[in-house]
């Protein structure tokens, strides 16, 4: 899960990671009174959307007096911000954050993450942070310093002085970079983070040490652990089909193609989308019903693909074990009858009670396509996608 900027610098603050001050604001007007609040000029107006690259688009705007912050804050506030990490349409922004300005005099990166290949915990640094960081990765990756820790032993001091050193941070700051880093890992490891990230991490003129922008983004899977973080989630930042299946414990991800299915499995749900792919279609979504779907699950699975304006046609792959293919039927049926179906579906069923299942289709009086196989049941679905 992601979360805000400001919420993330947050639990920054909560354990004592230096940030800038600054306020949030749900409207124009609460930007000049957070702005007025911080008695500071200048100010720094921020888009919280939950993408990266906001400098870039136009979203991170400095104001030197309240006329500025009410003519940034107009620009911004409500508008779709586009970024090289939202894709062309944007996303709209809801919040502001007021800071106050600072007098930049270095800006490095600094981010931890999980390193899957080595199972270690990496902390990666340099010196060229800020809002080409992709472009220095790519180009010049000798730039980036990479730290790897043991998660059992944890971070040591002398990781810190290393990469310190590698930083080339003046002496005065070792000691507080110290400090931060180790602080920063253990947050880490408490919330169970999929990725920490400051970028930039600033030395100001005046000789502070600060997170001047803050990323945090959570392993769905320990949430259930984290209730603080929870309160956090902006579903408005999520997609609405997507928030609507995880209500139901759905596996469902959104995707650009026509072609919606619905699978149990997540093994045989990526089978059939690569499928779907190599017949010349593109998939809608990725929808794993899961091994012990109820009629209630696939009803509601079938009802979310059947809402996706972009559906041109759906595929049903069911290999039914568990999940019977009767049971799967009903569903099928009573969101059928409730949604009513606007597309073309493709139906593969095997397995358990497969018969029954195919008589429930039958009898349902529903438009649906039977497929011999899956082979057959995708040159079906990619002929009716493409016409
Ligand atoms: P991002 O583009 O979404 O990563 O947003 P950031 O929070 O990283 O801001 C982008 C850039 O804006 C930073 O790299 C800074 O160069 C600049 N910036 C942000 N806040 C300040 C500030 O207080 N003072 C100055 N001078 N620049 C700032
Ligand atoms: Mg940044």
């Amino acid at each position: 899960m992601k979360i805000h900027e400001y919420q993330a610098k947050e639990i920054f603050r909560k354990h004592q990671i230096p940030v800038p001050r600054g306020k949030i604001a749900h409207s124009v007007e609460e930007a000049c009174e957070a702005a007025g609040k911080l008695k500071v000029y200048p100010v720094v107006v921020k888009a919280q959307i939950h993408a990266g690259g906001r400098g870039k688009g136009g979203g991170v705007k400095i104001a030197h007096s309240e006329d500025e912050v009410l003519s940034h804050a107009k620009d911004i506030m409500g508008k779709p911000l586009v970024t090289p990490q939202t894709g062309p349409q944007g996303r709209t922004v809801r919040k502001v954050l007021v800071e106050q300005g600072l007098d930049i005099k270095k800006e490095m990166y600094l981010s931890i993450v999980p390193d899957r290949e080595t199972a270690k915990i990496v902390i990666i640094a340099s010196l060229a942070g800020g809002m080409d960081i992709e472009e220095v990765a790519e180009h010049s990756p000798e730039k980036i310093i990479k730290t790897y820790i043991n998660p059992l032993i944890g971070i040591q001091p002398f990781h810190c002085r290393k990469i310190a050193y590698k930083l080339r941070l003046p002496v005065p700051h070792i000691r507080d970079f110290m400090k931060l880093l180790v602080k920063l890992y253990s947050l880490f490891v408490k919330y169970d983070c999929s990725l920490l990230e400051i970028n930039p991490l600033v030395i100001t003129e005046d000789k502070n040490l600060l997170a001047l922008d803050a990323k945090i983004e959570i392993d769905d899977n320990a949430l259930y652990r984290h209730k603080d973080i929870m309160e956090y989630r902006d579903a408005e930042e999520e997609d609405p089909l997507e928030v609507e299946a995880s209500k139901h414990n759905l596996n469902y991800i959104n995707l650009d193609g026509n072609v919606g299915n619905m699978v149990n499995g997540a093994g045989l749900a990526m089978a059939t989308m690569d499928l779907i792919k190599s017949s010349g279609a593109e998939p809608a979504n990725f929808l794993d019903v899961g091994g012990g779907a109820s009629s209630e699950m696939v009803e509601n699975g079938f009802r979310i693909i059947l809402n996706d304006d972009n559906v041109k046609g759906i595929l049903i792959n069911i290999f039914g074990g568990i999940l019977r293919c009767d049971v799967l039927a009903e569903g099928v049926v009573q969101a059928a009858k409730k949604t009513g179906i606007n597309v073309p579906v493709v139906v593969r069923l095997e397995g358990t009670n497969v018969e029954q299942g195919r008589q429930i289709l039958a009898d349902s009086g529903l438009n649906l396509m039977t497929a011999t196989n899956l082979d057959d049941a995708a040159r079906k679905i990619a002929e009716i996608a493409s016409s």
